[in-house]
């Protein structure tokens, strides 16, 4: 694996179908997932890591970013990446940038009304690396589901010729989520964290009954979290996966997402209802305790 900081470095190395893995570093078996997905369909796959100032509105949230280098690339490379793109900010915005996007109405619940310029950041951020290393295909998470909406409707606004695919969340053995953000978790915030899966998977249930009523499905969920006041919910919500409009009744693939902010640290999560299978996707789980985060 090389690792590289321009986009001509990556699109020389990068032969064959090139499959692109975007990431703000600090891997866990989430990422790795998507580059183990990558591997086994392209020739190249290209790993970017790089924390986008442009998407974080809080100076502090940028600040505590987890990040180690060394660690991220050792990781990507026993996962399979062929090359690590990570840039220097100065090369992504060389200026103060002009050229925003906004991808409308997918931007704005949840994520969008609690994060402002949040999505514009990602959405600039993915178009530039779209248009500078060219993948063929590009892997995304479902933890981020309204981020993987606002990317699909980006790419086939613009007409980039990117297939982008969504894959499943990848839990700890007890549900929690994977996140980078995890690693600021203390033993007693990790706990109350655990609140926000077991939540959703209360909805999961209730949902695989038949319960359709977003109303009734979000209340299970506040419900639960409500036991545990530590976490302090900024949105629980119900939402069509495919553009991210909030609906009031599951009768098309949804997603049931919050974001809680449990000490300082922020957590999202989500679970996927499909009415069609009438079962709920909590995603998968680690069978042994994840060993990836931290320092060494
Ligand atoms: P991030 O580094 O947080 O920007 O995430 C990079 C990519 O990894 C995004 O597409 C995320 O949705 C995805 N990702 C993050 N956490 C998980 C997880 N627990 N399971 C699956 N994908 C994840």
């Amino acid at each position: 694996m090389k690792t590289v900081g321009t986009f001509a470095e990556v699109r020389e190395l990068a032969v064959g179908s090139v499959g692109l893995v975007p990431t703000m570093g600090f891997l866990h078996e989430g990422h790795l997932s998507l580059i183990e997905a990558a591997r086994e369909e392209s020739d190249s796959v290209v790993v970017s890591l790089f924390v986008n100032p442009l998407q974080f509105h809080e100076e502090a949230d940028l600040a505590a970013y987890p990040r180690n280098i060394d660690r991220d690339t050792a990781l990507a490379q026993a996962a399979g990446a062929d090359v690590l793109f990570s840039p220097d900010t100065s090369f992504m915005y060389p200026t103060e940038p002009r050229t925003i996007i906004e991808v409308r109405a997918v931007s704005d619940a949840m994520e969008g009304a609690h994060r402002p310029g949040h999505f514009e950041g990602i959405a600039t951020v993915v178009a530039k690396l779209f248009a500078g290393i060219q993948p063929d295909t590009a892997y995304f998470g479902r933890k981020d589901a309204q981020q993987l909406a606002l990317v699909r409707t980006m790419a086939a606004e613009l007409s980039f010729p990117v297939a982008v695919r969504g894959l499943p969340i990848v839990r700890e053995l007890d549900g929690l989520a994977l996140s980078s953000r995890n690693t600021l978790l203390n033993n007693h915030d990790r706990s109350v964290a655990l609140g926000l899966s077991s939540s959703l998977f209360a909805a999961c249930a209730a949902f695989e009954a038949g319960e359709r009523s977003t109303s009734v499905l979000c209340g299970i969920v506040l419900d639960h979290l409500g036991a545990d006041a530590a976490a302090d919910v900024e949105y629980v919500s119900v939402a069509r996966a495919s553009d991210a409009q909030l609906v009031d009744d599951v009768d098309v693939i949804s997603f049931l997402a919050l974001a809680a902010r449990i000490g300082d640290v922020r957590l999202i999560d989500n679970v996927f209802l499909d009415p069609n299978t009438e079962s709920a996707d909590r995603g998968v789980r680690l069978t042994k305790p994840t060993i990836l985060y931290g320092d060494d």
